[in-house]
């Protein structure tokens, strides 16, 4: 379809847009150089200033722009709207920290004097995904602009109006207009860009194919690239844990975003002792799901994002049945709508064969697993080619100690589900990526870490 509007709700086009030429990408590239030039001289409390009017922004338009966010990729409305006012969140911390993050730090050494200070590197490429069309970015442009870089950004091109609204934001906040410019690009058009000596690193969430690409692509020109791809993450449930509590949350956790989130909860690990109460439990709260129009505010679970999304995620529900696993509830596309609409579904006895012990569902697809006890339970939570995010439910702290000590991932939450919170850090390990977004881990990704040496 390339760059293009197409209401998942509906697979109706609204609008589609042309790719740039490589002419206009050359003037977008030698304004970001320019730009950077001079804003890197541009004083903190400036950026800071700028940076906390993109978050007025954010919060005055939230409804405007939730209507976007639903209208391209079919999030729940009520959804859309909190992750406006989320990016305001993010904006706020970094204009708030990043005089704090950015400080010198001294250090003693055989020098008079001798420290660190931290400085931005200049353009950095960002080819992000549609789940989180706005929060995405801005995760990547908060940080990035209070550090002095400048970015220029691929979206998905699903999402082409998210793209071009989040260049509106920040140009209308007053940035000059070279420190944050959207490039309506196909994918094809990436590796030109990583190329270009101009741009000096680049990050990228996604699925793995197009991580491995941007990487290798990085990697020849000796970049550096920060990955955030998908993950299967656990959520584990021992006997001692809320029970109650923990179904309440593992519908969220794996329902958020029409469960269409890469640390959305994917495989439920649970111990024999609880699994039918759990279970029976998370069957009646699906049930009550509201699956329909996305903006609609009583909507609890919109379209999937696109053909492609629904057809896969059939495709791995029905292999899995195929090879012994057995349907709780859901398990077939609904087919009498227009639009991409898939039901809350659970699966269990799932082979070790099938794509559900091994793949990333990218959809409202509960995974169920029993264990006898928690060495099992650990095991099969690290026996994953991903390690992104982890929740583990446990009122016993010897259990707590363990999990967090032994579960691969890039995080683990206790009793609770898992989150990005802009206060902590956020990335993962093995094939979820490396390299970290948020806090002051991820403003430092795009930094040269000078050391200064004075006799
Ligand atoms: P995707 O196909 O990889 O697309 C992500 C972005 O990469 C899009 O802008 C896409 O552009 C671009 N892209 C695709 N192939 C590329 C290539 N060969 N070279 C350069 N750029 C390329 O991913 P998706 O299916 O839309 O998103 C779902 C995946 O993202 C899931 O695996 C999910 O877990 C992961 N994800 C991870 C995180 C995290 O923080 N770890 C967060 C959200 C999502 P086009 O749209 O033009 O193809």
């Amino acid at each position: 379809m390339g760059i293009a509007t197409v209401n998942p709700a509906t697979g109706e086009t609204i609008k589609i847009f042309e790719p740039l030429t490589p002419e206009e990408i050359e003037l977008k590239l030698a304004l970001a150089d320019t730009t950077f030039k001079q804003y890197r001289k541009i004083s903190l409390e400036q950026r800071s200033q700028w940076l906390n009017a993109a978050a007025d922004i954010l919060e005055r338009d939230q409804q405007k722009l939730g209507e976007i966010m639903t209208l391209e990729m079919g999030k729940p409305i009520k959804s859309a709207i909190a992750e406006a006012k989320k990016c305001a969140l993010v904006c706020r911390y970094y204009a708030d920290n990043a005089a704090d993050f950015l400080k010198d730090v001294e250090a003693q050494t055989d020098a008079s004097r001798s420290f660190i200070r931290y400085q931005p590197l200049g353009i950095i490429l960002a080819v992000m995904p549609w789940n989180f069309p706005l929060w995405q970015v801005f995760r990547f442009a908060a940080p990035g602009l209070m550090a002095g870089n400048v970015g220029i950004l691929k979206h998905a091109s699903n999402v082409p109006q998210c793209a071009l609204a989040v260049e509106a934001i920040l140009k209308e906040a007053g940035f000059p207009a070279g420190c944050f410019q959207t490039l309506l690009i196909g994918a094809s058009q990436v590796e030109s860009i990583i190329n270009d000596p101009r741009v000096k690193a680049a990050t990228l969430t996604g699925s793995e194919p197009a991580g491995a690409s941007l990487a290798s692509a990085a990697g020849k020109q000796i970049k550096k690239t920060v990955l955030e791809l998908g993950g299967s993450d656990p959520f584990i449930v021992l006997e001692s844990a809320d029970i109650e509590a923990a179904a309440t949350t593992a519908v969220t956790a794996r329902m958020l975003n029409n469960g269409q989130s890469c640390i959305a909860a994917k495989r439920f690990i649970l111990v024999e002792s609880i699994a039918d109460k759990f279970e029976a439990l998370l069957l009646e709260k699906f049930k009550a799901l509201k699956v329909g129009d996305p903006m609609n505010e009583e909507t609890d679970i919109g379209p999937l994002a696109n053909a492609s999304m629904l057809l896969e995620l059939n495709q791995q529900v029905q292999e899995t049945l195929a090879k012994g696993g057995k349907i709780v509830l859901g398990g077939e596309v609904i087919r009498d709508c227009p639009g991409y609409f898939y039901p809350p579904t659970i699966l269990t006895d799932i082979p070790v064969d099938s794509p559900g012990y091994h793949d990333e569902f990218f959809g409202p697809v509960a995974l169920l697993f029993r264990v006898k006890d928690m060495d099992e339970a650990i095991e099969l939570a690290n026996d994953t080619i991903f390690g992104l995010g982890a929740s583990a439910w446990t009122n016993d702290p010897t259990e707590q100690d363990r999990l967090i000590e032994e579960i691969e991932a890039g995080c683990v939450f206790i009793n609770g589900m898992v989150k990005s919170d802009p206060r902590l850090p956020f990335g993962g390990i093995k094939r979820s990526g490396y390299g970290r977004e948020l806090s002051i881990e991820g403003m430092q990704e795009f930094l040269n870490v000078k050391t200064v040496w004075i006799k």
